[in-house]
């Protein structure tokens, strides 16, 4: 095909006049445009009308083809000259301006970008800590496979719009107090298709869309919190007339633990004592959601809701490699019964206190509880 007489494809003959292989030009170019002629050799035959057409309008160029062919004029047989839109027209707008709209040549059909879809996902505590592979099951709108999209049963063709003649845009004109001027709009009939289907998809019925369960994996970041949302760019519903398909968010939820609880990128551990240990100061096992527990050295008279920081044993932050720490509050817990020997010894402690002068102000604390304790 690439070989083929310029003249023949044009469809005129060797003598014919200026005027004539213009309008051939013309009735070819419009039956062949990419953007109305939608099968899959329509843009090679556009390019090949337009490269007779630049060489045979052309008074010097046409006299040395006719003498001496496709090598007269330099040309490479068509087919691999860059095709850059509708540059190739030079000069010619005028005359396209009436046949494809706005000069662009494109129609005016707007591409809609598809929906957004949201799936939640529930994660146990250390998996939103260290992150998590998780895998969703999504129904969402895809192209359909059996026409893929274009909404006529496959094998079938496409009539052109009668209503714009399958420019996909109307024009009229309108007269106001400022004088006449034209309105283009959109098609109605086609919406701007330029094209009518005369059979439709048994697939998708003329849609040229398809509902499919799909898995979708998705991979949560070390350090996301409940009611965060992951986006996955372009996994939603796809979209209409070259718009992109739209997103699909995860939302995360996060189940409790059982002894921490999230403070920004830091953990909050509650570490009960008992009296005597927040006195006299003790060595406890911290756990860790890193599995090995952290010794932690408390001082002799440990107040309750005493903080301590172990550094780096946190939440990872979302964006880096820094942690957050674990944050230990110490929790005295009072015993709510004694039994004898306990009692004696504590009673033995209040008198001491009460003759030394402690357990007043500076560790009312501890001793006022237990004192209470005590009755
Ligand atoms: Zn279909
Ligand atoms: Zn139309």
């Amino acid at each position: 095909m690439a070989d083929n007489d310029f003249y023949d494809i044009l469809g005129v003959s060797r003598g014919v006049g200026e005027e004539d292989i213009r309008k051939a030009f013309r009735r070819k170019a419009m039956e062949f445009h990419p953007d109305r002629n939608k099968s899959p050799d329509a843009e090679d035959k556009f390019k090949e009308i337009n490269e007779a057409y630049q060489v045979l309008s052309d008074k010097n160029k046409r006299a040395q083809y006719d003498q001496f062919g496709k090598a007269g004029v330099g040309s490479n047989g068509g087919g691999n000259q860059p095709f850059d839109g509708f540059d190739v027209f030079g000069g010619f707008g005028d005359i396209f301006d009436s046949f494809f709209g706005d000069g662009t040549g494109r129609s005016s059909r707007q591409a809609q970008r598809g929906s957004d879809l949201q799936q939640r996902v529930v994660l146990k505590f250390e998996e939103s800590v260290f992150g998590a592979e998780r895998e969703v099951e999504i129904t969402r709108l895809e192209q359909c496979g059996v026409c893929s999209g274009a909404g006529n049963e496959p094998g079938t063709s496409l009539d052109t719009c009668n209503t714009c003649k399958g420019n996909g845009q109307v024009r009229r004109a309108q007269r106001s107090v400022f004088g006449q001027f034209t309105q283009v709009t959109t098609c109605t009939s086609c919406q701007g298709r330029g094209s009518i289907i005369k059979t439709v998809c048994s697939n998708c019925r003329g849609g040229g869309k398809e509902r499919k369960s799909r898995k979708i994996a998705v991979n949560i970041p070390a350090g996301v919190e409940g009611g965060m949302q992951v986006r996955l760019s372009g996994e939603g519903d796809a979209g209409n007339d070259g718009g992109g398909a739209g997103n699909l968010y995860v939302y995360i939820d996060v189940q409790e633990h059982q002894f921490f609880q999230r403070d920004g990128s830091d953990l909050l551990y509650e570490l009960p004592m008992n009296i005597a240990e927040a006195a006299l100061g003790a060595d406890k096992s911290i756990p860790t959601l890193d599995g090995e527990d952290e010794e932690l050295k408390l001082p002799q008279g440990t107040q309750p809701g005493t903080e301590f920081r172990i550094r780096g044993k946190g939440v990872p932050h979302l964006n880096g490699n820094r942690r957050g720490d674990l944050r230990v509050t110490v929790d005295v817990r009072v015993p709510g019964s004694l039994d004898d020997r306990q009692r004696e010894l504590l009673e033995e402690l209040a008198q001491s206190f009460s003759n030394s002068g402690k357990g007043g102000r500076d560790d009312k604390g501890i001793f006022d509880k237990i004192k209470e304790a005590l009755g």
